[in-house]
């Protein structure tokens, strides 16, 4: 293979370079470019000359200051660049540039499980909810035996799984942060793949209570338990010893596989999905293949009605001047900007700012800052008008792109989309990660050829042929589309459903603990 790099857009001073293996000083690129020393694939090489305290520009953007003299040929590294100031969050334009509605796109279903609330599963599963960790071990021993003794005979029904966290007690319930697990909780226990009323584990003691996790009805949309039946409490009186609270378990759970197992696959149109999209272990590629072709797709879900959601607020930061003019309403951007501000504030309290994102494996790819890391995140958006933004645990319940505010830690991220109303996820990554849920399909889209054909086994979809000229992002974009529907329909399973891996559950918490 000839030596190639990827300049993404006509004003960057710098490139990625392609070649799996790197390439040694003193390579000649077509251009005339000539390395002054080896490069490790998917790091950056200056295209010119960049003086010191000048921009370094990828994604047509300043991805940071040069700390010194940089000459054509060289290697850019992360000690090289200077974090620049972040976005002025009171001096954004809003909604000055949104973008028309995309042609629609019409005639594509799947077959989902349709809810008597509107929302459709992808998947049919009896999900028991913890209202606090004590019960976590006892739910899960109980599930063992449902699934041993009882989900054979309901053929219909996918998975029984347990709902378990780290929250329910030992913590300041009343905070304003409380809110946040609290409602992620709510809105997972209620989601559209467990179809119907949760079955709901207390231990009688905690803080989070069966009936404050789900309030009785006081005119607002909330779930609400019905009735006692549903909720099995460990210190009740009449539960004398272990074998008596799983049984009980067991009974109540052989009530819902009863009901779960009438449900049937029916024809719906596209516009049912619930998209959730988050990468994770990101590389230097992720910007130029994975999350552009991620991006395409999205605007295939947009234009055929669907939700499609981004998240991770602190990969959106960075980027969101080139988000508040695509918002369909200046309210819409104020918004956005709210999210951000909540998590600039939540991040001061802990003596952080977004600097903390980028990992060691984001760096070994290539990606020199959180800057250069957020303009490729962003990519996964599309281009379609910003329609709504939530805030982390709300359910989402607009259609077309939505902001669902999240941390970007993976597993907390996807719980926060669960909670949202994802009915299918989509994962890209450039430095690999084997990441899944219990509640909703995992698509993993790899940024590089090289990841796909070592983790075979693992990676549903290569993007990577983008960077090397194979694809094109139109086609992986359509591939992904077809995938989405295929998978959501049941018809296919993604890697992460054919080994049982499934993170645990993680609510967001940005409370205090006692
Ligand atoms: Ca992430």
């Amino acid at each position: 293979m000839k030596p190639l790099y990827v300049r993404v857009h006509p004003r960057d001073n710098v490139a990625i370079i392609v070649n799996a293996e790197g390439l040694a000083a003193g390579t000649v690129f077509d251009s005339g470019l000539r390395l002054r020393e080896a490069i490790p694939q998917s790091h950056k090489v200056a295209l010119s000359g960049i003086e010191q305290g000048a921009p370094v520009v990828r994604y047509g953007e300043v991805i940071g200051l040069a700390t010194r003299a940089i000459e054509a040929g060289d290697w850019v590294r992360e000690e090289m660049l200077a974090l620049p100031q972040p976005p002025p969050l009171d001096e954004l334009p809003l909604a000055t540039a949104t973008p028309p509605p995309l042609p629609p796109l019409e005639g594509h279903t799947f077959a989902g499980y349709r809810n008597a609330d509107g929302s459709v599963g992808t998947k049919n599963i009896l999900g028991i909810t913890t209202t606090v960790q004590c019960v976590a071990p006892t739910v899960e021993f109980a599930v063992r035996r449902i699934k041993a003794e009882l989900l054979p005979r309901y053929p219909n029904v996918d998975d029984v799984v347990a709902i378990t966290h780290t929250y329910g007690c030992g913590v300041a319930i009343d905070a304003p942060g409380a809110a946040v697990p609290i409602r992620t909780i709510r809105n997972i226990s209620t989601h559209a793949n467990l179809g119907g009323w949760p079955l709901v584990v207390s231990l009688g003691c905690e803080k989070m209570q069966p009936q404050r996790l789900f309030p009785a009805p006081s005119g607002a949309s909330l779930p609400v338990l019905d009735g006692e039946p549903h909720v099995v409490r460990m210190q009740d009186a009449d539960l004398k010893g272990f074998g008596s609270i799983v049984g009980s378990i067991m009974r109540y759970a052989e009530q819902r596989l009863e009901e779960l197992n009438r449900r049937q696959r029916v024809e719906c149109p596209a516009s049912d999905l619930v998209v959730g999209l988050q990468c994770g272990g990101s590389d230097a590629f992720s910007g130029v293949t994975c999350n552009p072709a991620v991006g395409y797709a999205a605007d295939l879900l947009v234009r055929a009605g669907a939700t499609v959601m981004f998240s991770e607020v602190t990969e959106v930061r960075d980027a969101v001047h080139l988000l508040t003019p695509r918002a369909a309403t200046p309210d819409v951007g104020r918004d956005l900007i709210r999210e951000m501000r909540w998590y600039d504030d939540y991040l001061a309290r802990g003596s952080a700012d977004r600097s903390a994102n980028p990992t060691p494996g984001n760096k070994r790819g290539g990606l020199s800052n959180v800057v250069e890391k957020a303009l490729g995140s962003v990519a996964k958006a599309g281009t379609s008008a910003l329609a709504a933004v939530t805030a982390p645990g709300e359910r989402v319940t607009s259609r077309g792109l939505i902001f669902a505010a999240t941390p970007a830690s993976d597993f907390i991220c996807g719980t926060e989309q669960l909670a949202a109303g994802m009915n299918l996820h989509i994962f890209t990554t450039g430095e690999g990660s084997p990441y899944g849920l219990a509640l909703s399909p995992v698509i993993k889209v790899s940024s590089r050829t090289a990841l796909a054909e070592r983790w075979h086994d693992l990676i549903d979809v290569d993007a990577g042929r983008i960077a090397t000229g194979e694809a094109t992002i139109e086609d992986i974009g359509w591939e992904l589309f077809h995938l989405m529907l295929d998978v959501a329909s049941g018809r296919k399973q993604t890697w992460a459903d054919h080994w049982g891996l499934h993170n645990a559950l993680a609510p967001f918490n940005p409370g205090p603990v006692t």
